[in-house]
């Protein structure tokens, strides 16, 4: 189990994402950005998402 908290990388988001894999990962947190964000693009950028799987934690 992967978990993300997305205040780590975006400062005030209080989204927490546990997917099986980050793959899955940047899949869902590209469709929260998309949402949450106002991210306009079909993909993060690839610092960002280099920003976010430095961020990812394995939970149990
Ligand atoms: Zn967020």
């Amino acid at each position: 189990m992967k978990e993300y908290a997305c205040g780590d990388v975006v400062p005030g988001c209080g989204a927490v994402i546990r997917v099986d894999s980050e793959d899955e990962m940047i899949a869902v947190c590209t469709v929260h950005a998309q949402h949450a964000h106002g991210l306009t693009e079909p993909q993060m950028a690839d610092d960002l998402i280099a920003r976010i799987r430095a961020a990812i934690h394995t939970a149990a």
